[in-house]
């Protein structure tokens, strides 16, 4: 091994913060967190539970979801709201009155 050109290889814990296990392993880092573990994942196990959300990614998804519903609710209703308003008289028919009814067409 050349001299100074190695990084430093450290004994060191990993921390999963999903379930808090503790494990020891060599490396170049001082400090090393997982998201998810072999002890934790549903792949090793085997439970139901499929999504893991350890870093709140689930809720805000749900959060954008739930904004983007009540948008859509709020268009709608005010589509709704705008059907149910009687038409505005045609410009036209206001300027010339109901003579060009059939001309003018919707404004
Ligand atoms: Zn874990």
């Amino acid at each position: 091994m050349k001299k100074d050109i190695h990084p430093k290889y450290h004994q060191i814990e990993v921390v999963c913060g999903s379930c808090g296990a503790v494990w020891k392993t060599g490396s170049t880092l001082t400090e090393l967190r997982v998201s998810i573990c072999g002890n934790c994942h549903p792949f090793y196990t085997g439970s139901q539970r499929l999504i893991v959300d350890t870093e709140g990614q689930v809720d805000r998804f749900m959060k954008k979801l739930a904004a983007a519903q009540e948008r859509q609710a709020d268009a709608a209703r005010r589509k709704e709201q705008k059907q149910q308003q009687p038409k505005k008289k045609s410009l036209l028919r206001e300027i010339y009155g109901e003579e060009g009814e059939g001309e003018s067409g919707e404004a």
